[in-house]
């Protein structure tokens, strides 16, 4: 048997939790029906390439974020588009810095591009410190800091001013600043790229929109950066059908608020309901809830009655990430919990 090169054979598959299902609170999915009555395949030339360069797509987007189609980089989700810089610009043996926990696909890429990831732990209550996260910069000189906000699996929110002043100061290393969360009511960065050319934001269509089956994300930067980034950006990287769909939730984007709201007021409702079960909730900004509780085998527990949380195990106690469902959903979710406890 050939076996994968060295560096890579102690990774693990990411953990995709395959069993039947009622409700799904796993992966931070949302529903809001924002394109389901739409015909498949109709408008697509099935048998021609997609346009390489997403140009519509792209111009959609550069209107939803306020920036140029040139700022823009469109991927096979944004998870895609943070593989990519990390791999087109990590040599062998650089190191790249990132808050712990975090989403867990960061070290994945740096494994795979051969280069380290350096894991600043967050504060006990989950918040962090950019004082800390620009101190431990200057010390291992990272060729690239990532930042998720807000956070997964914490929901915790860096404010503005914070993301700034870590944008800074680290003006040798390539900020990646992961806001795949930040239409859920953080403010974003986006704006700020003309202005600092080591900043890439990464946005995506997957959370928010709604639209995760399509994987449509994004990395936005300054031209230059783009520009040379274009260079290992494989050809036809985005299928026609993301492309063609994404463009329409787009047009429909003005719909997507009133749905982030309804999240945000769910999500208040659920985190006071599991307090009231003797749940810690930490505070999130996200479309889930980052959580902890005496009992460790609620995954397990909830996983046979049908409804798929994620378990997070961090130095030995077991928390839980929920992602936030419908009304109805979640009160299943409590209804379940209630008979557990
Ligand atoms: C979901 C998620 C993404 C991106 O998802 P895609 O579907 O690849 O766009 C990126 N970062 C974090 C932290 C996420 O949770």
């Amino acid at each position: 048997m050939i076996e994968l090169k060295r560096s890579v054979r102690n990774l693990k598959p990411y953990f995709v939790n395959q069993v039947p299902y009622r409700v799904k609170m796993d992966a931070n999915e949302t529903k809001n029906y924002l394109l389901s009555q739409e015909p498949l395949l109709e408008k697509i030339e099935a048998n021609i390439y997609p346009d390489s360069d997403a140009t519509i797509l792209r111009q959609k987007l550069a209107g939803y974020y306020g920036c140029k189609p040139n700022n823009i980089m469109v991927g096979n989700g944004s998870s895609d588009m943070i593989n990519l810089v990390i791999n087109g610009f990590c040599e062998t043996d650089d190191s790249v810095l990132s808050f712990t926990p975090s989403f867990s696909m960061y070290e994945n890429y740096c494994v795979m591009a051969g280069a380290k990831l350096v894991k600043l732990e967050c504060n006990a209550d989950f918040s962090v410190d950019i004082t800390s996260l620009v101190d431990k910069a200057k010390e291992i000189k990272p060729k690239i800091v990532i930042i998720c906000n807000p956070n997964n699996p914490t929901g915790y929110y860096i404010e503005k001013r914070d993301v700034i002043e870590a944008i800074e100061e680290l003006k040798d290393s390539i900020i990646i600043l992961d806001e795949a969360y930040i239409d859920f009511g953080g403010e974003s960065c986006v704006d700020l790229i003309n202005q600092y050319d080591n900043l890439i934001a990464m946005r995506t269509l997957s959370k928010a929109f709604g639209l995760a089956a399509l994987r449509v994300g994004c990395m936005i930067a300054n031209e230059a950066m783009i520009n040379r980034i274009w260079a290992i950006k494989f050809p036809y990287n985005l299928n026609a059908l993301s492309q063609y769909y994404g463009a329409m939730a787009l047009d429909r984007a003005y719909e997507v608020a009133g749905f982030v709201e309804e999240i945000a007021t769910q999500r208040e409702r659920l985190s006071e309901k599991l307090k009231s079960l003797n749940f810690e909730v930490y505070p999130s900004k996200a479309n889930f809830l980052f959580v902890k509780h005496n009992r460790q085998d609620l995954f397990e527990l909830l996983s046979e009655r049908g409804i798929l949380i994620r378990k997070m195990p961090i130095n030995s106690i077991t928390y839980y990430r929920i992602s936030v469902g419908s009304e109805k959903e979640n009160k299943i979710l409590i209804k379940e919990l209630e008979e557990i406890l």
